[in-house]
């Protein structure tokens, strides 16, 4: 087993503005193991607020040791493994888990989503994220992504309504929005969910603060719509601790620390009766299709990843009906530009 590692930094389309910062570019960690004349590819996305970096990504796998990682893989073990190196790290341990599975499947001769049990007829349609900005780009956004069914926005400031209008004037098509834990007041919140739930708002991403479960459980005991934690729910013990604060989870490889624990979450959560919506930050073709392989065993997906990118090292996958198109390629089934 060899491994080899490339920073990138992944350039948005449009700076992306949510509740508490905005950016234009991501930095990526870009990663291949290679094993008996097989490649597997991975990638780590390492937003700023999650607090990795290039800088600690690298000094993360020149600790890795791969003679551990034995064919065939123990996925459990080497998340054990993974996580004996440091703690935290869950982008970086993703790559890895990613490149891992990328390789199972090509030694298999198997595409990824049939290892992991997910039938491509149950892809749900991924949703199209936009930022906060002023009106006349969101409404240019918007007029460049006709091929999405659903549109997902960001909230947490004090125009959202005028937001929300904005995006009605355009598109009919159902939204989901994500507050990233910027509002506060518990009646306030309530008003804008069943006003949000006449807008044609199906669910709300992380209302409140995520060290505030009393504040989200009040809210989704008496929300119209799903209650969402994206932000509370990290790995598998916090699926658990979920029940009863939210209506779902957002599962994310680069919180999970990879494909391997994000299908342990969806299983967890299904056993809790939790919805599951599988999310993604800012990615390359390589890490989207590592989240669209499990996709098809969630309720919704929001995996735009290659949509809101200028610079994706790889092929964009096919999208069709506002869905990523899983193929019969073994492994990812992640392609290079020629
Ligand atoms: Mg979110």
């Amino acid at each position: 087993m060899q491994l080899t590692f490339q920073p990138f930094e992944l350039q948005l389309k449009h700076p992306f503005t949510i509740a508490k910062f905005s950016r234009t570019s991501t930095p990526l960690m870009l990663l291949q193991l290679r094993f008996e004349g097989y490649t597997g590819y991975g990638e780590a996305s390492m937003v700023p607020y999650m607090g990795e970096s290039q800088q600690s990504a690298t000094d993360f796998l020149n600790k890795v040791d791969v003679w551990q990682f034995k064919y065939p893989f123990d996925f459990a073990g080497i998340v054990h493994y993974l996580d004996s190196i440091a703690p935290g790290n869950p982008a970086i341990k993703a790559a890895i888990d990613i490149a891992l599975h990328d390789l199972e499947g090509k030694i298999k001769q198997q595409p990824c989503w049939q290892l992991l049990g997910s039938d491509p007829a149950k892809m749900p349609v991924t949703s199209f994220t936009v930022g906060i900005d002023k009106p006349e780009i969101l409404v240019e956004k918007l007029m460049g992504a006709k091929d999405c069914k659903v549109i997902k926005m960001k909230l947490g400031r004090d125009c959202d309504k005028e937001l929300i209008k904005t995006i009605r004037s355009v598109t009919k098509a159902p939204l989901y929005v994500d507050a990233n834990q910027g509002w506060t007041d518990l009646q306030q919140s309530l008003d804008m969910t069943c006003w949000l739930q006449e807008q044609g708002v199906v669910l709300i991403e992380q209302p409140m603060l995520k060290t505030d479960p009393d504040s989200n459980a009040w809210l989704t005991e008496r929300s119209p719509i799903p209650i969402i934690g994206d932000e509370a729910v990290q790995r598998l013990p916090d699926v658990e601790r979920a029940k009863g604060v939210y209506h779902g989870i957002n599962v994310k490889l680069m919180k999970s620390g990879g494909m391997y624990e994000a299908h342990q979450m969806i299983l967890k959560a299904k056993e809790l009766g939790l919805k599951v919506l599988i999310g993604c930050m800012s990615e390359t073709s390589c890490a989207t299709l590592a989240a669209a392989a499990l996709a098809p065993q969630c309720d919704w997906a929001d995996l735009d990843g290659p949509l809101l990118t200028s610079n994706n090292p790889f092929k964009i996958p096919e999208f069709s009906n506002g869905k990523w198109v899983l193929g019969e390629e073994t492994g990812l089934g992640i392609k290079m530009k020629n």
